[in-house]
Parts: structure tokens; sequence; C-alpha cells
């Protein structure tokens, strides 16, 4: 099999634990049936309450990759009347850009940068915005942003607060009531340390009240809503991902809990930055989330090849980064199924790498 027997530090697809990859071995069910439906519930209630959803909210299931749900989220909810303020701080910012201009969404392209917008109010161009976009962990550079700033901005402005969560979930805190957030978008193969497969959008009341009569027969999340009355989904959804989903949060709520979960991701991200100090490697942003550090070497070495050297000499993934930051940086998750121990192999990878280059 291909990397087997690897250590997993890339931010996605992520380390999984045993006991989710063992639900993964199993025959696939049928689904159109009531024990189907209550795993559909389970996982519902499951999610909701992660992210401290208000009541009333719903939770959209696609079988599909994050992308998909950031562009249903984007042709159901928003109209030609809108006004997007689009945080644009990377590359998945960049694709909610792109997003909107391929489905004419009225929008501002608000390139940031070296901020985590708790400025906002004093940034944010001027302009009749309804809705606010962002991607919580900004995953191409390892840049998380203010969304506590940022949901007082948008409920002083009145905006759609639309947040991709898909790379921050399960390792760093949200809270739709205490955020003002009325859409949250989640993934399997990030924070949630599953296979990709399954992506979620979760709607609070504020966000299912605008969601519109679409011209998509797949991607149309009044089908979809219609059929979650009922646990189901309109077409074929990723029946073991979802078993796998619903164990994960049984996992989660056993081990004390996503505050819990959180805190240990923030311990094992703290730890990994502790360790490598001495390496001639620094952060890349001061903003960095508890699910990722991203690294740029500082001795003019390329980062392409350190991820190539950890590959091929210490069996160990990390994440290169495509484009013109392709030498600059590389990224470690901290997502998954992570302890110190393991976290240590990639610790002693790296001071075995400069030693023997030295
Ligand atoms: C990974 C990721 C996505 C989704 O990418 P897919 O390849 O479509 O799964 C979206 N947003 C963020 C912030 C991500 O990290």
């Amino acid at each position: 099999m291909i990397y087997e027997n690897y250590y997993i530090f890339t931010p996605g697809p992520v380390k999984m634990s045993d006991e989710i990859l063992a639900v993964g071995a199993k025959q696939t069910p049928y689904f159109r049936n009531q024990e189907f439906s209550d795993v559909t519930f389970n996982c519902e209630k499951g999610l909701l309450e992660m992210v401290n959803a208000p009541s009333g909210s719903k939770v959209i299931f696609l079988t599909a990759s994050g992308t998909a749900g950031m562009e249903s989220v984007v042709t159901n909810l928003l109209t030609k009347d809108d006004n997007a303020l689009v945080v644009h701080g990377g590359g998945f910012g960049g694709r909610f850009v792109d997003i909107c201009a391929i489905h004419d969404i009225p929008h501002f392209d608000f390139k940031v940068k070296d901020t985590n917008l708790s400025d906002i109010e004093t940034l944010s161009p001027n302009g009749n915005f309804t809705s606010l976009i962002v991607n919580a962990h900004e995953t191409s550079v390892g840049h998380i942003y203010d969304l506590d700033s940022m949901g007082s901005f948008a409920k002083k402005n009145d905006l759609l607060f639309i947040v991709d969560a898909i790379s921050m979930l399960v390792t760093d805190p949200i809270d739709m009531s205490k955020q003002n957030i009325d859409v949250v978008i989640a993934s399997s193969q990030k924070g949630l340390a599953l296979p990709p497969g399954l992506t979620m959008v979760i709607l609070a009341p504020t966000a299912l009240a605008k969601v519109q009569d679409v011209k998509n027969m797949y991607f149309n999340f009044k089908d979809y809503l219609r059929n979650g009355e009922r646990g189901q989904t309109p077409y074929t959804p990723a029946v073991t991902i979802m078993l796998q989903l619903e164990a994960r949060l049984a996992q989660i709520k056993r081990d004390g809990g996503v505050k819990k979960s959180i805190k240990k991701a923030k311990k094992i991200a703290k730890y990994f930055r502790k360790k490598i100090k001495k390496l001639p490697l620094k952060a890349f942003t001061p903003f960095m989330p508890n699910a990722m550090t991203t690294l740029t070497p500082t001795d003019g070495k390329s980062a392409m090849d350190i991820v190539n050297s950890l590959e091929e000499g210490y069996k160990v993934m990390v994440c290169p980064n495509g484009g013109e930051l392709q030498d600059t940086i590389f990224r470690v998750s901290h997502m998954g199924d992570m302890t110190k121990e393991y976290t240590d192999v990639l610790i002693d990878a790296l001071h075995d790498y400069y030693r023997k280059d030295v």
C-alpha cells in the first residue's frame, strides 16, 4: 500500500486512530432505514454540540470534498443582490473569491496579510456588504483568524458570517453562538481525522432563512434539508465515513469533550515548536493555529528539499507548499491522532537531518 508505515504530518488526510480505522474496515451497510437515520441524527447532534450551534440549526451532509461545501454554500445562500466580503490571505481564500466570480456573486476580494483581523473594524474596506466569508484557518500558510472580532463585526454590520472551519475543528476553538457565526463548513479529512469524502454544512436559523431555490440537481440545500427531517440524504451518502464520524464524535466525547481535544492539540503544537527552536527554522506567521506549524528555513535551504529528505530518509511526511512559496515554507500538521511520542519521530528526524547536513 502506498505510504503504509509512514509518519503522517500532512494537513489532510491526517493520522487516524485505530478505532476509527477499524470502523472503516467493516462491510458498508444498507442505509435507507431507521438504523441509518439514527446514525445521521447522532452525527448531526454531535456536530451541533461541538460548535455550540444555536437551537434550530441543521446539518447538511454532502458526499464530496470540502470545496463542494464552499461552493454550495455560496450558490445556495448568496444571490446577485448580495455583496460578500471575502477574506483572502492564501490559497483557500482565493478559492472563495474564484467561486463568487464563477457564480456572479458580487464580492470584494479582501486581500489581507500579517493580520489575524482582530482589527477588522479598521481594516475593512467600505462597501454595502451583506456577507463575510473566511477560512478560519487559512491552511495554505497556517494562519488563523480572530473569529471573536470578526463575529462582532459581522453582527454590528448585519453580515451573514460564513466560516470554513475545515482545518481547525477539534484543534482550535469555534463557537457559533458566541461568535455570531451563521454557517460552518466542515470536512472529514482534516481536524475530524476521517477519510476524505464527507463534507458537512452547519446552518444556523439565520442561514436557513437565506437558503434559495437553486437550479442544481445535486447541491440543492432545500432537498437536503427536506430529506434531513427523516435522517436521510437525497442521494447515497458516504455511509462508512458517516459511521466513522459517529464513532469519532463519541470518541471525542469519551475523551473529555472537544475542549479537551483542543487543549491536547495546543500542547502538542507548543511541544513541537519548543523542541525545534534551535534549528534554523522560523515560524512563517505569528498567528499560528494549534492545528499546524508552518516553517521557513532561515539558512537559505529549500523547504522542498527538507520535505523530500524527511520523506526519503525518515518516512516522515510533512507538506510542501505549491506555487511561489514552494521553497520558502513547509507545513507540519498537529491534527488527528497525535501524541508527543509520535511527534518526537518528526522532531528527531529534523534534528538528524540538520546534524548530517553540517
Ligand atoms: C482542505 C481545505 C478545504 C477543502 O479542500 P478539498 O480538497 O476540497 O477537501 C477547504 N478549506 C480549507 C481551509 C481547507 O484546509
